[in-house]
């Protein structure tokens, strides 16, 4: 049987290039560059809430990372380390190793290094802290949206909640458009080349993981400002595409789980913002305008209202309680 610095030793203790020191002592080591600032974030991941049973453990390490590596991305910090604690039901090495070679491939693709953790026997739960740099002072926050700013969304939003409708039953699709919308729920790719190349060019900006609706409305609320937003030029899969309409709105403004950027930018600053995309190799939609104002106006392409309420995820709203 596996002991507890044995499993340490064996999935998570790697040589590290960048800290000054790694997995091993009471504490990481970690430098900054003068002129430079360190972005923390933390995301736990609890299984049945964040995660189904079902998924693959490689697909999980991934996913525990990325999902970190997302808020580093959405204010423009360079991934530099993380930190893992993990509760495990057992030392069971089917599980670890898979999981810990999803969880590396992903750290070594986003030269992220792993600096130190802890672990403990219970419940499955994964817990990341990232830490990332930036010049200090040009992070990208939510509190910069301006009237007249174009609101930008990365990628395509909605296959996640469009999977997980899957799993819940209320939606049936062809096996191969199952595996794509699982993919994108289970392995979502973090924005972080996008996020660096955004700074100085974005206003404000967030990542999207409990929706486009309450997530821009985040933004909303933080920069004191409205938005009107054309709900058909929401970026969607052709699988999504392909569902009724309400249930295409439902997945695109209420989804949870993207992991795509949405932010604002000058008008002025339009072909500088499609460059960024392009550097950073993700597709940029436009899809709405800041305003002044409070609140979030949805319309059709010809500018006609479209009524949804929708709210962002929230895991002690009492609709929300399984
Ligand atoms: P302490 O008791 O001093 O907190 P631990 O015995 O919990 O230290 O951990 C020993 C070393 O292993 C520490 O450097 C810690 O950061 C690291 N570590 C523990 N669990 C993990 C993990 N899941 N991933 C990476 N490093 C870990
Ligand atoms: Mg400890």
């Amino acid at each position: 049987m596996m002991g507890e610095f044995e499993l340490i030793a064996r999935y998570f203790r790697r040589p590290v290039r960048r800290a000054d020191l790694g997995v091993g002592d009471d504490c990481a080591l970690l430098r900054t560059a003068p002129g430079m600032q360190l972005a923390v974030s933390s995301d736990m991941l609890v299984e049945g809430r964040h995660f189904l049973a079902t998924v693959a453990p490689e697909r999980l390490g991934h996913k525990a990372l990325a999902v970190n590596l997302s808020d580093l991305a959405a204010v423009g910090a360079r991934p530099m380390a993380f930190t893992l604690a993990l509760a495990l039901p057992s030392a069971d090495e089917r599980f670890l190793a898979p999981f810990a070679r999803g969880l590396l491939a992903l750290a070594d693709a986003s030269g992220i290094e792993l600096v130190g953790g802890d672990t403990t026997a219970g419940p499955l739960n994964i817990c990341i802290t990232v830490l990332g740099e930036l010049p200090a002072g040009q992070a990208l926050l939510r509190s910069g949206a301006r009237p007249g700013d174009d609101v930008w969304i990365s990628g395509t939003l909605g296959d996640a909640r469009l999977a997980l409708e899957v799993f819940r039953g209320t939606v049936a699709l062809p096996g191969g458009d199952f595996e794509t919308v699982r993919r994108a729920m289970e392995m979502p790719t973090p924005r972080n080349a996008l996020g660096i190349a955004l700074r100085g060019l974005a206003h404000s900006a967030i990542d999207v993981s409990d929706g486009l609706a309450g997530d821009l409305g985040h933004v909303l609320a933080a920069s004191g400002v409205a938005a009107c937003l054309d709900v058909d030029a929401l970026p969607r899969s052709a699988v999504l595409a392909a569902r009724p309409v309400a249930v295409q709105h439902e997945c695109l403004l209420a989804g949870g789980d993207d992991y795509e950027l949405a932010f604002t930018a000058p008008q002025a600053r339009r072909q500088a913002v499609v460059a960024a995309g392009q550097a950073a190799g993700v597709a940029l939609t436009r899809c709405g305008t800041i305003e002044a104002g409070r609140g979030l106006r949805l319309v059709d392409r010809a500018g006609r209202p479209v009524a949804a309420t929708f709210r962002g995820f929230d895991h002690f709203a009492p609709a929300a309680a399984p």
